[in-house]
């Protein structure tokens, strides 16, 4: 059986733009690696932040509509988004958000790893755990923060469901995940059998209310395949499944098609082809808004209807 091989992005909603960039950037340390838009409604960004080359699994992207209210947290939804951090930054990540003044759970073990837990600005909830399987080489020397402390990759997702059972059922038997225990209500899948490259744990929560989508709420979860063959193939098998995925929609950066798992959260498969570099090299990433070719014609536009973006100057760094 085919399986998932890991988180290829995972886009969320926010509210201000400039203060959504100052918080990923700026304070978490992540590089924008595209400012583009919304390709179905193009008066609003698209954010995309990640490693140095926006590498699939690194990515974390954001709809930011500037008067947006906050969603409600509740079943149904993505409710928590994580990322690996090196084993022994903790202290620094401690020291960080207190002097920003946001408060923080943690640490706290799980599943045999520490983690911190905090709100970004519009309330969606970030996770940093320790990660002993990190890459040495991830981040980006112009990050504010330093290499040792740098986040490395995005780690997983945590679903609020009522129960967890036709999930489960859908990520083992249709998506190829491991099972990999239960601690409490907190039951753990593995993206393929690699590893950690992308987990899903289901916090079962029967009183939960129902989640309301709206700033802080995670939009979608993509999942990554090498190529638009296997995509293909996933397309194909989910349709015998009876889960009806989407046509394969062209992303500019990869290729999409979407689908809801059994407890209402919309998934995506992406291809980690053609990547981020088809538009801008790699040392200008983020620097300037990119449009896919059929929006180009109407750049001017769309221009005017975006809030003008303060961009982070890059820290200057020896190079690695
Ligand atoms: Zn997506």
């Amino acid at each position: 059986m085919m399986s998932i091989s890991g988180i290829h992005h995972i886009t969320s909603l926010a509210s201000d733009p400039q203060r959504n960039l100052d918080f990923y950037a700026g304070f978490l340390g992540l590089r924008l690696v595209k400012q583009t838009v919304n390709f179905d409604a193009p008066d609003v960004y698209h954010l995309y932040y990640g490693d140095e080359v926006g590498r699939p699994g690194t990515l974390l992207t954001f709809f930011p509509f500037p008067d947006a209210e906050r969603g409600k947290r509740g079943a149904g939804e993505t409710s928590a988004v994580a990322f690996s951090v090196p084993v022994g930054s903790f202290d620094f990540w401690i020291e960080r958000l207190s002097r920003k003044g946001i408060s923080f759970l943690g640490p706290e073990a799980r599943f045999g790893q520490q983690a911190i837990s905090f709100e970004d600005p519009d309330g969606m909830l970030v996770e940093l755990l320790e990660d002993t399987s990190g890459d040495a080489k991830a981040g980006w020397p112009g990050s504010p923060v330093e290499r040792p402390f740098s986040v490395q990759r995005l780690h997983g997702v945590t679903f609020t469901h009522r129960t967890a059972a036709a999930t489960s059922t859908f990520l083992v038997d249709g998506l190829g995940f491991t099972p990999a225990g239960t601690e409490g209500r907190r039951h753990r899948f593995l993206a393929g059998n690699e590893g950690e490259r992308g987990l899903i744990d289901i916090v079962e929560d029967p009183a939960a209310p129902p989640a309301r989508q709206s700033a802080g709420s995670v939009h979608h979860i993509a999942w990554r395949v090498k190529d638009d063959a296997e995509q293909l193939e996933w397309q194909k098998a989910l349709r015998k499944r009876g889960t009806a995925p989407t046509q394969v929609m062209d992303r500019q950066y990869f290729r999409s098609i979407y689908f809801h798992e059994p407890g209402g959260v919309l998934f995506e498969i992406a291809t980690d082809t053609p990547g981020f570099s088809i538009d801008e090299p790699v040392d200008a990433l983020g620097s300037r808004l990119q449009l896919p070719p059929w929006l180009e014609p109407e750049r001017s536009t769309i221009q005017r209807r975006l809030p003008p973006l303060r961009l982070p100057i890059p820290a200057a760094r020896e190079p690695r």
